[in-house]
């Protein structure tokens, strides 16, 4: 199947639910992208701040860029001019230089906490208690160009998808927790990334609000790895 049939099909499944699809399209070339384009996708996931630039810069402007990846403080002046949402945010740090970058580009710009569910070391993520730490901690309050919309988190890589389904839930719980707790006045704060192609079957019927689908998409990733000529500052 082509890349138009494959976005065809999940669009019309997951969108039948109110779900936003995140083509993930992190290795894959500007061509490959433009296909995706011209098929209507317009919000794209990359991983790696020196290819999104990259990306956006050669592509349609009106794409919706997401950071889905691992982001580190030094680079996120990088994407701060036109990312649409930061899915990985998970330090106050990282959040306090997102907010520095954001004025700077006289921007507010939409994040989520990463929160790390997942039976596995070598997840990104904040713990449901340093979650609610943050969240209470003097700093995150003084942050006027950051705005909190929700919750990322990826499950773990298994076949068991009781498992799968038990995290997700967890997850659920605790965001609808959050929202009374934090977010009970602000209506933005709505939005659950969970599932891949994997799972997002299982991330939909426990809440998921926008999938992060990549290879489901584009077919299997061809590892490549871009030279990362930024330098760190
Ligand atoms: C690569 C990636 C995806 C997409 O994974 P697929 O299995 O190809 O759908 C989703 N989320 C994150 C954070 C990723 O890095």
């Amino acid at each position: 199947m082509s890349i138009a049939d494959n976005l065809k099909q999940y669009k019309s499944e997951v969108e039948k639910d109110g779900v936003k699809l995140i083509a993930v399209s992190k290795t894959q070339s500007n061509e490959v992208l433009l296909e995706a384009y011209n098929a209507g996708q317009r919000i794209f996931g990359e991983n790696q701040v020196q290819e999104m630039v990259d990306k956006q810069l050669h592509l349609p402007q009106d794409i919706e860029w997401h950071m889905i990846g691992h982001l580190q403080s030094n680079k996120v002046k990088y994407i701060a001019p036109f990312v649409k949402l930061i899915h990985g945010v998970d330090s106050l740090k990282l959040l306090q230089e997102i907010n520095k970058q954001a004025l700077k580009n006289k921007r507010v710009i939409d994040c989520l906490l990463q929160i790390y569910i997942a039976d596995e070391e070598t997840k990104f993520g904040l713990g449901y208690d340093e979650t609610i730490e943050l969240l209470r901690s003097d700093e995150y309050q003084t942050l006027k160009n950051i705005r909190i919309v929700g919750l990322m988190a990826i499950a773990t890589n298994t076949k068991n998808e009781k498992q799968i389904k038990v995290e997700f839930n967890e997850l659920k719980v605790f965001f609808d927790g959050l929202k009374i707790s934090f977010f009970s006045s602000d209506d933005s704060f709505k939005e659950l990334s969970t599932g891949m192609s994997a799972d997002y079957k299982i991330a939909i019927e426990e809440g998921s609000t926008m999938v992060r689908i990549g290879s489901g998409i584009f077919g299997k990733r061809i590892i490549k790895h871009f030279k990362a000529d930024i330098s760190a500052n």
